[in-house]
């Protein structure tokens, strides 16, 4: 894997910014990693979410997928197994300079987890309309009586991040109909 961000992190990020076609193909490929822990929390029974924390220089810290029934936790969000993961390999509990990939909008608990670990900068696939907490509910991680900001891209690989959801819930539903009937 070629570190992509050598220039990026050399200089002043901002004025060493990489081309917007090189930030969106990096984008796409980190939230492929993301899908790819998804599909194993989904063969492990979890809904299937995953997440993935990359570092400034562009190594990969932490890659996980939802956890919640295999570990029986409720924080273990795909996000904060990421973050705790990424946070241990880093040495540092504020993980200033990353970027984390999800592949559905972060809950409320995710989103705070993310402003406690002054992430830089977010980047989620596809809305979560019952419990998103970025835009869809609600607007945790731009709250201007914050001062963390987080930079936050959505719409990543949308499509294939929703329809792995989507494709989730409808056998869980079948699964539902079968027992029942
Ligand atoms: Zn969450």
């Amino acid at each position: 894997m070629a570190p992509i961000y050598l220039d990026f992190a050399s200089g002043d990020a901002c004025e060493r910014r990489m081309p917007e076609a090189l930030v969106e193909e990096e984008d796409a490929r980190r939230m492929r990693e993301a899908l790819a822990a998804a599909r194993h929390a989904r063969e492990a029974g979890e809904v299937p979410v995953g997440a993935c924390v990359v570092a400034e220089d562009g190594r990969l810290l932490a890659s996980a997928g939802n956890r919640t029934r295999t570990d029986c936790d409720p924080t273990a969000h795909a996000e904060v197994v990421a973050l705790r993961e990424a946070a241990r390999r880093y040495g540092n509990y504020r993980l200033t300079g990353v970027t984390v990939y999800s592949t559905i909008e972060p809950c409320a608990m995710c989103a705070g987890a993310l402003i406690q670990a002054r992430v830089r900068r977010l980047v989620y696939g596809a809305r979560d309309e019952r419990f998103g907490a970025v835009e869809s509910q609600f607007r945790l991680c731009d709250s201007g009586s914050l001062n963390h900001r987080m930079e936050i891209t959505s719409g990543v690989l949308e499509e294939e991040c929703r329809a792995a959801m989507q494709e989730f819930f409808r056998a869980r539903r079948r699964a539902g109909m079968r027992a029942e009937g």
